[in-house]
C-alpha cells in the first residue's frame, strides 16, 4: 500500500487524481522555515523564437506528477522523506517585459536561496536559466554547468541588438563570469546550425559540446565519467531543456530536433549526476500545446523527481 501524502492544504488522504495539482501533491507553501528544497515554477515564453507555449509548462508537469509516488526504485532513495520539500508556486512573470522578468525571478529565487533551500525551477523557456544562474552564483559563487540540451544556446544576438531570449542565455552567464568554463558540459547538441560557426562559438566560449553524435558512440556510462571527472567537487547547476530528448519521446517543445536521447537514457544521465555537489536545477522548454497524450510533462514531472532523488 503506497503512503498517501499528508497534504494539509488538501486532506490527509488523496487519490493522484483528487484535489489541486501541486508538484507530488506536496504541500503548496511560502513558509521555508526547515524546507530544503522548493519546486518553482516559472510560467515564462516570451523568450522563445519559436514554438511558444511553455508558459503552461510548470502547471502541466505538476498535473503529470501526480502519478509519483515517494519511493525511487533505481537509486533506493524516498526524497519525500529525506527531504522537506514544498511547492512554492510560480514567480511572477510579465510576458510583455524579459528585463522585469528576468529581474523577478533573480530576486525571488534568490530570496529563497538566502533561507537555504534549494531550487527546482520548472520552465518556462531557456532565457530564464540566466536569471537563475544569477541568483544561484550570487549565492554559491562561480557554478559547475551541466547543460543538456539539443542547442548551445550561446549565440551572441539571437535578434540583433536584443541580449536576452532563449538562444543566449549561457553565452551572457559566461561573460558575467558566473559560470566556471573549465567545467561547462553541453550534452546532447545536433541539429542542423545557422553556420558552421555555431558550435565552434561555444567552444571558443570555454563550453565542452559534447553532441549526440559522441554520446551514441562512446555510451551513457562514459559521459557519467566525464562529467564527474570534468565536474569534480564543484557547485554544479544543472540545466535540462527538455528538447535533448529526442521529439519521438518529447514533442510538447518549442524547437525539437530529431535523433536525440530515448527517455530512458536521460533518466539514467541524470542519475548519473548522483554524488555531485548540485546547487541548482532547471527544466525547460515543456511545451504543452505541442505535446502528445502528456508524454513529455510526464518525463519532464520524473525527470524533477529525479533531481529530487539525487539529491536525497
Ligand atoms: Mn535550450
Ligand atoms: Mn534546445
Amino acid at each position: 500500500m503506497p503512503t498517501k501524502n499528508p497534504n494539509p492544504a488538501f486532506g490527509s488522504d488523496l487519490e493522484p487524481f483528487h484535489g489541486i495539482p501541486t508538484f507530488m501533491r506536496l504541500p503548496a507553501s511560502r513558509d521555508l522555515d526547515g524546507v530544503d528544497v522548493a519546486i518553482v515554477g516559472i510560467p515564462y515564453d516570451s523568450g522563445t523564437s519559436y514554438r511558444s507555449g511553455t508558459r503552461f509548462g510548470p502547471r502541466k508537469i505538476r498535473e503529470a506528477s501526480s502519478l509519483i509516488w515517494g519511493y525511487n526504485q533505481v537509486l533506493k532513495v524516498e526524497p519525500t522523506k529525506e527531504l522537506q520539500i514544498v511547492d512554492y508556486g510560480d514567480v511572477s512573470v510579465v510576458p510583455v517585459d524579459i528585463k522585469v522578468t528576468m529581474e523577478n525571478i533573480t530576486q525571488e529565487v534568490g530570496e529563497i536561496l538566502n533561507k537555504d533551500v534549494t531550487v527546482i525551477a520548472l520552465g518556462g523557456d531557456h532565457s530564464i536559466s540566466l536569471p537563475l544562474i544569477r541568483a544561484n552564483a550570487a549565492k554559491h559563487g562561480q557554478l559547475a554547468l551541466v547543460h543538456f540540451d539539443s542547442h548551445p544556446d550561446t549565440w551572441e544576438f539571437e535578434y540583433q541588438g536584443q541580449p536576452y531570449s532563449h538562444g543566449t542565455p549561457f553565452r551572457r552567464a559566461v561573460e558575467e563570469d558566473l559560470i566556471d568554463t573549465k567545467a561547462y558540459l553541453q550534452i546532447g547538441i545536433r541539429g542542423s546550425t545557422s553556420s558552421p560557426m555555431d558550435l565552434a562559438d561555444a567552444r571558443d566560449l570555454g563550453a565542452e559540446v559534447v553532441t549526440i553524435d559522441q554520446v551514441f558512440d562512446i555510451g551513457i556510462p562514459s559521459i557519467i565519467n566525464l562529467i564527474q571527472e570534468t565536474i569534480g567537487n564543484r557547485p554544479l547547476y544543472l540545466s535540462l531543456d527538455i528538447d535533448v530528448v529526442d521529439p519521438a519521446f518529447a514533442p510538447g517543445t518549442g524547437t525539437p530536433e530529431v535523433g536525440g536521447l530515448t527517455s530512458y537514457q536521460i533518466l539514467q544521465l541524470v542519475r548519473g549526476l548522483r554524488g555531485q555537489n548540485l546547487v541548482g536545477f532547471d527544466l525547460v522548454e515543456v511545451c504543452p500545446p505541442y505535446d502528445q497524450a502528456d508524454i513529455t510533462s510526464i518525463l519532464a514531472a520524473n525527470l524533477a523527481f529525479e533531481f529530487l532523488s539525487i539529491m536525497a
